[in-house]
């Protein structure tokens, strides 16, 4: 197992106050990693570290919001410079918004593709200048099934993270030769504060289980073996790949 072990390495795991993010932060630490939490709001983000302190978990907490350059910049280099190297980045921090693509406002519109796609470039291209001159780095960016599908209402939403899978397959491509692996997860449905909107709605809720062959929803924690194995140097020869934890949706439609 000691391809698994996450010993001595330092994680950042965008948007990970609440939801997969702080699941996957977690599932990180107790693999062994230090955690970097990140959220835009910081009594959020401190109830989260403490959470996770309280488990022996190694945490620390650090406020940007991912869709400004210049705040990604200040605390990518304040991370590096006062707690360590970011030898894993975890790019999960992403928003929904829901309307019929004819009155989608742009707003709403800019407002997606910053955060899902934007944010994920700023990032990873700051926390990649370290790792290209220390020659090592993982990455591992939170895809959807709407990387793969449309789905009504939310077509933006899909616009953005079928961006972040060839995100993935470029980054992939450029950055091999620095010994840098960047993958993708693509969750199926699990309950979060973004989909309880979706899981209150009895009707959407039984379309879900239908549709998906495990005839029923994911919980956050069933991500986090995807996510240490594409931490780890048990995948140091895979890149460019999403693995979809979806009880089988895509095998299915
Ligand atoms: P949540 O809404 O529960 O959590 C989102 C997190 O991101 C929060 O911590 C939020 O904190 C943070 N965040 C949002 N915007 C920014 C920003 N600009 N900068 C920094 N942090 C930000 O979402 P989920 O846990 O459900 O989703 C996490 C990821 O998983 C997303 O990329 C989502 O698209 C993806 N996903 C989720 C699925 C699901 O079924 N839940 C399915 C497929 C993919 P704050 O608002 O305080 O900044």
């Amino acid at each position: 197992m000691d391809k698994f072990n996450l010993q001595g390495k330092i994680a950042l795991v965008t948007g990970s106050s609440r939801g997969i993010g702080f699941v996957l932060a977690r599932g990180l630490g107790r693999a062994g990693a230090a955690v970097v939490l990140n959220s835009r709001n910081e009594d959020a983000l401190n109830n989260a570290v403490d959470m996770l302190k309280n488990e022996g978990i190694n945490t620390y907490g650090s406020v940007f919001d991912i869709t400004k350059k210049d705040q990604v910049q200040v605390g990518i280099k304040q991370i590096e410079n006062e707690i360590g190297p970011i030898n894993i980045l975890v790019n999960n921090a992403g928003i929904q918004r829901r309307a019929p693509l004819e009155d989608f406002n742009e707003e709403d519109w800019e407002a997606v593709i910053e955060t899902n796609l934007s944010g994920v470039f700023f990032t990873s291209q700051q926390v990649a200048k370290a790792m290209i001159a220390r020659k090592e780095g993982k990455i591992i960016n939170i895809c959807s099934l709407q990387s793969e599908l449309g789905r009504q209402n939310i077509t933006p939403y899909a616009a953005s993270k079928g961006g972040v899978r060839m995100l993935t397959r470029g980054m992939a491509v450029e950055w091999a030769k620095h010994n840098i692996q960047i993958n993708g997860i693509g969750p199926g449905y699990f309950i979060t504060e973004m989909t309880k909107p979706l899981a209150e709605d009895k009707e959407f809720n039984a379309w879900i289980c239908a549709r998906t062959p495990a005839n029923r929803w994911g919980d956050p924690e069933e991500l986090v073996g995807a996510a240490i194995f594409l931490a780890s140097s048990a995948s140091d020869y895979v890149s460019g790949q999403i693995i979809y934890v979806d009880g089988g949706i895509l095998a299915a439609i």
